[in-house]
């Protein structure tokens, strides 16, 4: 690879060290986005979806977030820290790379929502629930389980216990997936809701309250399931922010809270569940991934209601996870430095890298273009 490279431009010249400008975009890359691993496990759902016969949806999959262009801005003789500006997506369900598009974007929208209730109107505080029901769900049983969780899910936010407190909540329902007892060849799911609830403000502040309540919902839950609810953990109620009052870490509270509650299907931030699935042997990929697909076929993991849906209208937010924008999503540092650069001389320089997936050596990303614009 070419070292150094000379544009000339109409007013001063400006050198590119290749490499370096390389090194510049790889912290996004490896780190900050973590495109590199997501990629990897992108990857074996694509093959995986191979061996499955879907040719198509494996196809779209691995043309996911490759090519992927990165933006620096030049300025005193060097260029900024490479910052992500645009790649397609496949909004697959069961993407590592989409799924963290997705949840940063839940992330924002969800906190945008609950600081809107929350600094606009003033009149709500809110607490997080979660609703697990047990026994051992297998591939075979997890479409009717899921079925049941959200039927159960919608009765119970019909009934008189969950109106008493509720003003308006957000909830998804996620799956996780558990390899233990796969000796016995069984791959047990675990369906489960999270939600966060707007309650009255200055209602269920403390841990005692919520206590209270957890009896109430879970003798609800357990009643409109007509299952076995354990009482230490069929039912989870928790206040978002216990006993705070200053405001910044009221907000860093609920926008982790917010975060936690946006997790839909399988969309974790550490990608810890991808990790588990695709590190299996490809049998039990190819099972889970034909499991997955099946039950999130058409469904809808996340839903609002009350006055998480008046805010989400009043904000104009039309779609809660999708992997449009989201370069608005990622990190600050070149756009920092092109307000700076702005000010200084009221002329920008950037380069543009683009970057390609290969698969050898267990996969990565190669620059394999620079382009200088104005
Ligand atoms: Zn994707």
């Amino acid at each position: 690879m070419e070292k150094i490279m000379p544009v000339n431009q109409t007013e001063e010249k400006i050198r590119i060290n290749k490499s370096e400008l390389e090194r510049k975009c790889r912290y996004d890359i490896d780190k900050e986005n973590g495109f590199k691993d997501r990629k990897r496990l992108n990857i074996k759902l694509s093959d995986s979806l191979y061996r499955l016969g879907e040719k198509d949806r494996a196809d779209r999959c691995r043309s996911c977030g490759t090519p992927i262009w990165y933006e620096a801005v030049y300025k005193d003789g060097v260029f900024s820290r490479g910052k992500f500006k645009s790649a397609w997506f496949c909004e697959d369900r069961l993407c590592a790379l989409c799924s963290w598009n997705k949840y940063r974007k839940m992330r924002k929208n969800l906190s945008d929502i609950v600081d809107y209730l929350y600094n606009d109107t003033e009149e709500y505080s809110f607490i997080l629930l979660t609703l697990t029901v047990s026994g051992r769900i297998t591939g075979e049983n997890l479409n009717s389980e899921y079925d049941n969780i959200e039927r159960a899910w919608t009765a119970l936010r019909k009934s008189k216990e969950f109106n008493s407190f509720s003003l308006g909540f957000f909830k998804a329902t996620e799956i996780t997936v558990n390899y233990g007892e796969l000796k016995n060849r069984l791959i047990i799911y675990h369906p489960h809701i999270h939600a966060i609830v707007a309650v009255k403000k200055d209602s269920y502040r403390t841990q005692g309250e919520c206590d209270i309540l957890q009896k109430t919902l879970t003798s609800a839950w357990g009643r409109i399931t007509g299952k076995y609810i354990n009482p230490d953990k069929g039912v989870n109620v928790k206040p978002v922010a216990e006993g705070t009052e200053d405001y910044s870490e009221l907000m860093k509270q609920t926008l982790e809270t917010a975060a936690y509650v946006g997790k839909g299907d399988i969309n974790d931030k550490d990608c810890k569940e991808y990790t588990k699935i695709f590190s299996q042997q490809n049998a039990v990929i190819d099972s889970t991934v034909s499991t997955l697909s099946k039950v999130l076929k058409n469904r809808h993991a996340m839903a609002m209601g009350g006055v998480f849906q008046k805010a989400r209208k009043e904000l104009k937010i039309e779609r809660m996870d999708d992997c449009k924008d989201v370069e608005e999503l990622a990190g600050t540092t070149a756009e920092d430095e092109t307000a700076e650069i702005n000010t200084l001389n009221g002329v920008v320089r950037k380069a543009i890298v683009q970057f390609q997936w290969y698969n050898s050596m267990g996969g990565n990303y190669v620059m394999t273009n620079v382009e200088l614009v104005d």
